[in-house]
């Protein structure tokens, strides 16, 4: 047996696994092919926003409770900035679908928040172009993840605790034996007592046939858009947000380099939206190979 436990994949879900039994145990070996935190994997694009009130899912909320904890500690353990509070916005139609939804969720699991009328959200967050029937529910304790740095600090707390890191490694496959379960890459082979399957976009190709029968890969595009003037969309001036019309729905967050805003349209694109994920998460960046640009979308003029 070479450890207790592996962890595959390395991105925002196998870094926090990986950091979480590096703290239980110092028999854990993490795989990662290509490098945490790289900008083709779901980590990629700044930031993600943090939200305690969900559409639907108020039982979300005592895990997203335990996660702010969680972060809390990450940050004091690396000295990191993780997640910046700036409160969260989800505009909508009054008494629409969206809002009434969110109302209720909050209900349900007593979230911490406030309603916003079309008036209040104009004076107090004029960046947004209104519709006359629009308010928004204001959940103070939302904002936005730096999801690269969460994710190197937790490969980084991990590593300190004394878990193995393997880079540039992607695992070919994964057998359970009676005596362990057996990892491969390449010519080199493992084997754990468990194994945690955390490869996102790529998992298709390492799951089990029945799981593979039902698993789709979606690309999902995100666009910025450089602010006139940015301290208007500053952390400070800027909440986080969703917001729905209708069947549509866009999100956003503040300019945490100071000039451009994150403002996209939510889910998958359509039409042309399956994504063929190639066969390593990183194939652009592999030795001997020019890096291609970043898939970051050409920042337009002015936030939608
Ligand atoms: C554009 C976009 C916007 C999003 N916005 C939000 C948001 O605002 N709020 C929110 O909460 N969530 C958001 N999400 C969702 C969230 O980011 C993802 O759910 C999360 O990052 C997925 O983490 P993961 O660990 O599954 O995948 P990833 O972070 O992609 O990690 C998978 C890792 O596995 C590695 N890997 C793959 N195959 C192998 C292999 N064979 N061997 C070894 N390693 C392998 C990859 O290199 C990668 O590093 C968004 C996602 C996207 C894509």
């Amino acid at each position: 047996m070479d450890a207790q436990l592996a962890v595959i994949g390395l991105g925002s879900i196998g870094s926090m696994a990986l950091w979480q039994a590096s703290r239980l145990s110092d028999s854990v070996v993490g795989f990662e092919a290509a490098t945490p935190a790289h900008g083709r994997s779901a980590v990629g694009g700044d930031t993600r926003l943090f939200r305690m009130i969900y559409l639907g899912r108020p039982d979300y909320y005592p895990i997203i409770e335990r996660s702010r904890g969680l972060w809390a500690e990450l940050e004091a353990e690396t000295g990191q900035d993780i997640l910046t509070t700036t409160g969260g916005l989800s505009i909508g139609t009054a008494n629409g679908s969206f809002i009434n939804s969110l109302l209720e969720a909050t209900r349900v699991n007593g979230a911490e928040h406030s309603v916003l009328s079309r008036e209040e959200m104009a004076e107090r967050y004029p960046q947004h172009n209104l519709r006359p029937d629009d308010c928004a529910v204001y959940d103070p304790r939302a904002g936005v993840l730096r999801t690269d740095r969460a994710v190197s600090a937790a490969v980084a707390a991990a590593q300190a605790n004394g878990a193995t890191v393997l880079q540039n490694t992607p695992v070919d496959s994964i057998t359970e034996t009676d005596h362990g379960v057996v990892v491969t890459s390449g010519d080199r082979t493992w084997t754990f007592e468990k194994v945690i399957v955390a490869s996102g976009g790529w998992s298709r190709r390492l799951m089990p046939d029945h799981l593979k029968a039902v698993t789709e890969t979606h690309r999902i595009v995100l666009t910025w858009f450089i602010a006139e003037d940015g301290t208007q969309f500053s952390p400070e001036n800027f909440p986080a947000f969703s917001r729905w019309y209708e069947d549509r729905s866009m999100y956003g967050a503040p300019a945490v380099d100071g000039v451009t805003v994150k403002a996209s349209v939510d889910g998958p694109l359509a039409g042309r939206a399956r994504a063929t994920p190639t066969r390593t998460p990183c194939p652009e960046n592999s030795p001997g190979k020019k890096p291609k640009r970043s898939p970051r979308s050409s920042p337009n003029s002015s936030p939608a």
